[in-house]
């Protein structure tokens, strides 16, 4: 029996304890009257992204069992030790970042059982997946999400049709495998995104309620809600990132807001100390779009500080 089977037009909200960890996850499965696919939500892989867990939460009290087809079952907070405690999206257990560790291991530390648990027992049952993500704590971006451009062409598309179903001006198409719960769906043929909304361990009712319209949109695509929502923007498709890294640990000052539109050579910031003596500047190497980049006055040297979007 999976998370999955629960009565029909029904709602379960469980803890359900982690094998062999001290980790509780309180998941919420919704079954709808009528068949449909098996969709999981998971929010909190990186527990400082609040916009995601935030979105979670709401979602399980407006999806109506009455009228959604198909089980959709959400992972409120899937690093509950480290929302808990404030971690750096991290696992407190064992320090490790979570969506590097799928597909997890049983016999590994306390973020490998985790993933192992959440693959074996939510991933695998799923025929879709989404995966809410946010900005990190010191970390800018701009709504955009993530699809699957490895694994077969059929997933392809229909992970790239879930994206599309996403309000952002920007879908980045993820050709790599990463030990993420999302590149690992591919693994198992499952369309999987990820959404981006909110940064800096920061959330407000504007992005809840657009991050809770672009999910509501999703789980249109997949056939779970009837009525869709209008979108203000059509997602175009970037093929490349670009990620810069500090040279330098000190002040840093960039230069752009996240959506920025860069040519070659324009300067995406400077890293000062505290004398103001300039230590580094950076600059776009390519026409492109400012996705991410650090919110914090304070760098540290080999830390990701802008990531962009490769636009030719
Ligand atoms: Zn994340």
């Amino acid at each position: 029996m999976s998370i999955f089977d629960i009565g029909k037009a029904s709602i379960s909200n469980k803890v359900i304890a982690v094998p062999q960890t001290e980790t509780k996850l309180y998941v919420s499965v919704i079954k709808g009257a009528s068949e449909g696919p098996n969709v999981l939500v998971t929010a909190g892989i990186h527990n400082e992204e609040y916009c995601g867990i935030e979105t979670a939460r709401r979602l399980a009290i407006i999806l109506d069992p009455k009228s959604i087809k198909g089980t959709v079952a959400i992972i409120h907070v899937a690093n509950p030790g480290g929302f808990a405690v404030h971690a750096r999206d991290v696992v407190p257990e064992d320090g490790e970042n979570l969506n590097r560790t799928f597909p997890g291991n049983i016999e590994g530390t306390a973020s490998h059982r985790l993933a192992h648990f959440i693959t074996e027992d939510f991933l695998k049952p799923s025929a879709f997946h989404i995966d809410l993500h946010s900005g990190g704590g010191r970390e800018q971006l701009l709504p955009h999400s993530y699809f699957q451009a490895m694994g077969t062409a059929v997933l392809k598309s229909a992970s790239k049709a879930m994206a599309e179903a996403v309000d952002a001006e920007y879908m980045v198409a993820a050709d790599t495998y990463t030990g993420s719960a999302f590149s690992h769906a591919a693994y198992y043929k499952i369309p999987s995104i990820i959404i981006e909304r909110g940064g800096m361990a920061l959330w407000t009712e504007t992005e809840i309620e657009a991050y809770l319209r672009d999910v509501i949109r999703v789980l249109h695509r997949l056939g779970v809600v009837d009525s869709s929502i209008p979108r203000i923007a059509y997602p175009k498709i970037i093929e490349k990132t670009m990620q810069y890294k500090a040279a330098d640990s000190g002040f840093w000052y960039p230069a752009n807001p996240v959506g920025a539109l860069l040519n070659k050579n324009d300067s995406l910031g400077k890293i000062l100390n505290a004398f103001s003596d300039e230590l580094s500047e950076y600059k776009a190497e390519n026409k492109s779009v400012l996705l991410y980049q650090t919110g914090s006055l304070s760098v540290r040297a080999n830390e990701s500080i802008v990531t962009l979007g490769i636009l030719d």
